[in-house]
């Protein structure tokens, strides 16, 4: 679904006379393949180049040196750049930035709209977007009595309507209350595993990347470390080398371990945890 290799961007900052004062080089050598329908999280420290690697996804910005091709197309030829943003819906953090109309429902056919889909199809688009992510009964209801993880479910049903084979979530939860990141979370892995749409979820939550197929972990442009959920938590020293901890559950999990309790090392939820402990005990 995506590729990319040797991938390197900078950002050239310039003064009022636009000189180039220096270069910031936000990724550097960049390399992965993923497989339509796989479910990929993104985590790393803040200015490890998430974002910017998000952006290359949808021929946001285009790489430096390298190659990224979605679907098999260059995101560098300008040719195919409205194909590649069919294809990659992107949600970002801020729901109030991704929301533009005064009902919910307008908002999610806005999309398809723009693209010129017939208006028939276009409701039916609507109604099985909204639906998908727990949002019908709000259809017609102005975004601003939402909460901030509904509102980010309405801008996911918007990208939805537009059929994408892939959604780019560039740390989705960020702005949310604990329950509106479940909501979220809880979306973002259904569409995985009901309609197969391939997800790049970037997050700095260790306990929101449990659901994933792969895990990077980005550092200094790089990405320094890749696995499973259970893989990557249990390479606890090396995580903290580059800024990051792991997830109590996991950490509980350890203690448990250590003191002979058996849990299995694909023990990842709390749900899971406590099942566990209550089989032992049982
Ligand atoms: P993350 O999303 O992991 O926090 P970013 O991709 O936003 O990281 O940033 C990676 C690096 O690029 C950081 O050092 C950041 O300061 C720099 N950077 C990001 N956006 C810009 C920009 N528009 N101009 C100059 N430097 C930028
Ligand atoms: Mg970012």
């Amino acid at each position: 679904m995506i590729k990319a290799r040797d991938v390197a961007f900078e950002y050239n900052r310039r003064d009022n006379d636009n000189n180039i004062v220096s270069i910031e080089r936000a990724l550097d050598g960049v390399d992965f393949d993923i497989k339509p329908g796989e479910f990929i999280s993104i985590i790393g420290h803040n200015g490890s180049g998430k974002s910017t690697l998000a952006k290359h996804l949808n021929a946001l910005i285009t790489p430096t040196e390298g190659t990224v091709w979605v679907d098999g197309l260059d995101t560098s030829d300008a040719a195919n750049t409205l194909k590649i943003r069919q294809m990659t819906g992107m949600v970002f953090q801020n729901p109030d930035n991704q929301i533009i109309a005064d009902v919910v429902e307008e908002d999610v056919a806005f999309g398809p709209e723009n693209m010129g889909v017939p208006t028939e199809e276009i409701w039916d688009r609507v109604n099985k977007s909204l639906l998908t992510v727990d949002m019908l009964e709000r259809r017609h209801d102005s975004p601003n009595r939402l909460s901030g993880g509904q509102k980010q479910r309405v801008a996911i049903a918007g990208v939805l309507a537009m059929k994408p084979k892939c959604i780019v979530l560039d740390e989705p939860t960020a702005m949310l209350d604990p329950a509106g990141r479940r909501d979220v979370i809880d979306a973002v892995t259904m569409l995985n595993k009901k309609e197969g749409i391939t997800i790049l979820l970037i997050t700095h939550y260790m306990e929101e990347i449990i659901h994933s197929d792969r895990v990077f972990v980005m550092n200094k442009g790089r990405i320094v470390m890749e696995g499973s959920p259970a893989n990557i938590f249990e390479r606890a020293p090396e995580l903290s080398e580059y800024g990051l901890g792991i997830p109590a559950v996991t950490r509980i999990a350890h203690i448990l371990r250590n003191r002979n309790m058996n849990i299995p090392a694909d023990v990842l939820s709390p749900d899971e945890l406590v099942e566990c402990i209550l089989n032992t005990i049982r």
